[in-house]
């Protein structure tokens, strides 16, 4: 456990009266939350390195990790059974406190509109400002997203690059309007890129090819354990 996680108090203990030093969890007000969505099919390095640069650069108090139930853009394809998506990225982000993970797609159901997902998010967190983790790649096709005006102006969009297409390039091809574009260009986040794909890793599997490097040993285990993808 991260001591930045933990409080340290001293308490009186009741059957003696004397003072005794107690560790509790900081219960530290989240003031900047960070939503993180995709199918995690599963979960690998690429998704935990972005996950981590995003909130050391927005500065957030943290970051859920929001599996989606059915992607949008990703109709044609069914990922593994959300339980499955849901207990890696559990797995994958246990015992750290920067991250959390979300089952809300998971049991809302149906096709994951973002706009929707940020609407429950404001309401479990009223207090707190949203910024919403978009891969840039999906910067060219927003304009086609779910009630996108109402989103943009219910959080805060923050595109981080990946791929070789410019921000500019990218920019360009969108169909967004230029005030959302020119916020878009101007809230980009530099991450490391790993080039790994969940696609790349589905398909080692299934060829009996090993992803210990592309995956936390704990989900590699859990792949084999509980036999998928193959
Ligand atoms: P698939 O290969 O099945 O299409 P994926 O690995 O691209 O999946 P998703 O779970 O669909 O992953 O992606 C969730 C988010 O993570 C998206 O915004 C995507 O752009 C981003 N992402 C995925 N892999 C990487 C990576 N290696 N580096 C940076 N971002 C990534």
């Amino acid at each position: 456990m991260d001591v930045r996680g933990l409080e340290f108090v001293v308490r009186r203990y009741p059957m003696d009266g004397s003072l005794r030093p107690l560790f509790k969890m900081k219960q530290k007000p989240i003031k900047r939350i960070g939503v993180f969505g995709g199918s995690f099919d599963p979960v690998h390095i690429g998704h935990l390195t972005v996950a981590q640069d995003a909130f050391d650069q927005l500065d957030l108090d943290r970051l859920i990790f929001i599996p989606a139930w059915i992607s949008p853009h990703k109709q044609d394809r069914h990922p593994i059974d959300g339980k499955y998506r849901l207990e890696m990225l559990k797995l994958a982000t246990k015992d750290d406190f920067r991250f959390d993970v979300s089952d809300i797609e998971i049991t809302r159901g149906g096709v994951s509109y973002s706009f929707d997902t940020i609407q429950q998010v404001k309401v479990e967190y009223p207090n707190s400002d949203v910024f919403f983790i978009i891969g840039l790649d999906t910067v060219v096709d927003l304009h086609r997203w779910y009630r996108v005006d109402e989103l943009f102006e219910s959080c805060t969009v923050i595109p981080f690059g990946r791929g070789g297409e410019s921000p500019e390039e990218v920019a360009e091809r969108s169909e967004l309007t230029l005030a959302w574009k020119v916020q878009l260009l101007d809230r980009l986040i530099r991450i490391h890129e790993i080039e790994v794909s969940a696609s790349e890793i589905r398909m080692r599997i299934a060829e009996g090819l090993s992803v210990q490097t592309l995956v936390p040993s704990e989900i590699e285990m859990y792949i084999t354990e509980h036999h998928l993808y193959n």
